[in-house]
């Protein structure tokens, strides 16, 4: 049996580990890219935070636990939710550890909030809105925890860095939340020998998002002439993260631990957004209604009267305060009743409608949505036709669209009928495919002013190292896929692979080559109702979203 240490980098990419490695300021990713397996790690379809972590944690795809993004629709509406751990529609692997009797201590894994009661201890990730004692399993450690690590921040929030002022804030910030995270790894592994430990670091992801103009002079947003330590801030962070990876593998290999280093998706630079909701307009698959008040509201939509335009106009007249309270209020503000929405469109003539982060679209199907459209019978038709004008999509004479999916093509499992109809990747996803509830904007193509200017790839990283792991020189590429890895860190600890895993173990990679072993777990069943947020923790949920982009 080997234990195991498992250390999540959101959105790491090799695109950067690899060089800066290679130039000699990462030398503990390069001793585990020297000494380790492992290599490229694809994530899911779309590659977003917590359809990707909860393959990772349950190793079992998005048809089986039936997480596809932060949000989902509700039951019989048009309206989104924004989802949690109990959401999630298989075991983690920490809960079926538990049932084994082997302990796990899981720190800040997005996608586990509420935290499972396990054998162990764990400090839950987003989507937790608040640092207090619902986040912690066993909850009573919580106030312990406060005391012994007073600096530990659930999340560092990009959204202070989209001003330049922020920009000095932020790069503090992700420092700090990066030395209390480590802090709270130190101080709850003292408390017991556990078989499982996993630590999560979120800056990689949002330093991503905020601070990539300034480090590419590619970018449409890079300024030549920010200060130095803007410009190498991403890198920096990296350099940091390559100290603390020093600390781990020396204590793993004082522990004879096996070490994964992985993440979720890759990261790249974001040169723009996709309304998708206004190509589905203009290609006639979504229509307005013909009232007055909608008429007049498409009037202004025309004249360039958005939530977007207005943002910017607002963030120029030194208004950004205010725009909290007008911008993307959900119906909840006054002046969000003067832009087109959702609540304008005239659903019994709709046929397709986006929504979510990054390229989904569903059909208006009869019987599952309150206005649905399309009969069972007209569904793979009508579907066949949204996919092939999406392949025919062109924009400055490029394909627009690199890869259309229907979920049943890329995964398996009873979640299937609440995936998207279809799903699509813009090419090199350089763009964001956006569906939002109100028309953000009256362009199809938005390029980027201010805020977010690196998102998502599908490249992660999966790098295995230490007991355990056959060392490949030449950094041989595993084909690993995120559902793989449960498989493979259960196998070895010891315990038999249950069969609703959706992975396979990685046997190629590890040193004893050990049968696998089987066994049927269900788990328990998921609670019955989704834990409700109330309104001010889903205000707070929403915000930290569009703080990376989303909602
Ligand atoms: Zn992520």
């Amino acid at each position: 049996m080997t234990k195991i240490l498992v250390v999540g980098l959101d959105g790491a990419t090799l695109d950067l580990i690899g060089p800066w490695a290679e130039s000699g300021v990462l030398p503990n990713f390069a001793r585990l890219l020297k000494e380790g397996s492992g290599g490229v790690l694809p994530s899911t379809v779309p590659p977003m935070t917590p359809p990707a972590w909860t393959t990772f944690s349950t190793g079992t795809t998005p048809g089986r636990h039936g997480i596809f993004d932060w949000t989902r629709r509700k039951p019989n509406s048009y309206e989104l939710t924004p989802l949690s751990a109990t959401n999630v529609e298989a075991p983690t692997m920490w809960k079926y550890l538990s049932s084994r009797g082997l302990s796990s201590l899981v720190i800040n894994v997005p996608m586990t909030y509420p935290p499972d009661q396990i054998n162990g201890i764990m400090v839950a990730g987003m989507p937790a809105p608040h640092w207090d004692s619902s986040v912690v399993s066993p909850p009573e450690l919580f106030h312990e925890l406060k005391t012994s690590v007073p600096t530990y921040e659930l999340y560092p929030d990009p959204g202070e860095a989209y001003s330049r002022q922020g920009v000095e804030s932020f790069i503090q910030r992700l420092s700090r939340v990066a030395s209390a995270r480590v802090e709270m790894w130190r101080e709850l592994r003292i408390k017991r020998d556990f078989d499982f430990e996993m630590v999560m670091f979120n800056g990689t992801d949002t330093a991503h998002h905020a601070l990539w103009h300034l480090m590419d002079p590619d970018h449409p947003q890079y300024d030549p002439n920010a200060p130095e330590h803007h410009r190498n801030a991403i890198q920096n962070y990296y350099i940091e993260i390559d100290g603390y990876l020093g600390e781990f593998l020396d204590v793993a290999a004082a522990e004879k631990r096996a070490v994964l280093v992985m993440s979720d998706h890759g990261g790249g630079p974001l040169k723009g957004l996709i309304h998708v909701n206004n190509w589905l307009l203009q290609q006639g698959l979504l229509r307005l209604k013909g009232s007055i008040p909608s008429r007049f509201r498409y009037l202004l939509y025309r004249l360039g009267f958005t939530p977007m335009a207005i943002y910017d106009l607002l963030v120029r007249v030194g208004l950004g305060k205010l725009k909290k309270a007008v911008v993307r209020g959900r119906g909840r503000s006054l002046l969000t009743s003067l832009f087109l929405s959702f609540n304008d469109v005239d659903w019994d003539s709709t046929i397709a409608y986006s929504t979510g982060n990054v390229g989904q679209i569903f059909l208006n199907v009869k019987g599952r949505e309150p206005k649905g459209t399309v009969d069972a019978a007209d569904y793979e038709r009508i579907r066949d036709q949204v996919r092939s004008k999406l392949e025919q999509w062109r924009h400055d004479g490029s394909p627009v669209v690199e890869g259309v999916f229907y979920p049943e093509e890329i995964w398996t499992g009873e979640n299937l009928p609440s995936a998207p109809d279809l799903l699509f990747l813009p090419r090199g996803l350089e763009y964001f495919g956006f569906g939002e509830f109100e028309f953000g904007s009256n362009k199809v193509f938005e390029s980027l002013r201010r805020g977010i200017s690196g998102t998502h790839r599908m490249e992660g990283i999966g790098l295995w190292w230490g007991s355990g792991i056959s060392v490949s020189s030449s950094n041989t590429l595993i084909d690993q896929r995120l559902h793989d890895l449960a498989p493979t860190i259960i196998h070895l600890l010891g315990a038999p692979v249950p069969t609703y895993m959706q992975g396979r173990v990685l046997l190629e990679m590890l040193v004893e080559q050990r049968e696998i072993e089987t066994v049927e777990f269900e788990g328990e069943e998921p609670p019955d109702a989704a834990i409700a947020f109330t309104e001010e923790e889903e205000a707070l949920i929403e915000e930290r979203l569009r703080g990376l982009g989303y909602v």
